[in-house]
């Protein structure tokens, strides 16, 4: 068992830093390149953090988003390289749980899925604070 965490991301640089480092944390990690896919992994895999890039092929994050709230509970942190503060507000009234700006560092990516997952009342127990951050 463990926590469960989507990372949707279509950069793939990004997206292994990422896998990486939250794979040393402890969390079981299942990845999505495009809004399809993204989906279909939800659906299989039911993860209890999504990490979900805003801008995707396909299908956008705040599309995205919005389905992963129909039919599950997870939590949701959208990444975003956009700084607009309207954009912020619309990815969370479309149910995103934080937000988070690129660049960003993993440590707080990190810091930011433990907040999570204390507001939803899940045990981090067995999840290792790195303590070799790096940036994105
Ligand atoms: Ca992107």
């Amino acid at each position: 068992m463990g926590i469960k965490v989507l990372i949707i991301e279509d950069e793939e640089k990004i997206l292994s830093l990422m896998e990486d480092f939250l794979q040393t944390e402890g969390y079981n990690i299942v990845t999505a390149k495009d809004g399809k896919t993204a989906v279909s992994r939800f659906e299989e895999h039911k993860p209890d953090i999504v990490i979900l890039d805003w801008m995707l092929p396909q299908m956008n994050g705040l599309d995205v988003c919005r389905y992963f709230r129909q039919i599950g509970e997870p939590g949701i942190i959208m990444v975003t390289a956009k700084t607009e503060e309207t954009d912020k507000i619309v990815g969370l009234e479309m149910g995103a749980d934080d937000y988070l700006t690129k660049p960003f560092s993993l440590r707080e990516l990190s810091a930011r899925i433990r907040s999570l997952l204390r507001r939803m009342n899940r045990s981090d127990s067995g999840v290792q604070s790195n303590v070799l951050p790096g940036a994105i």
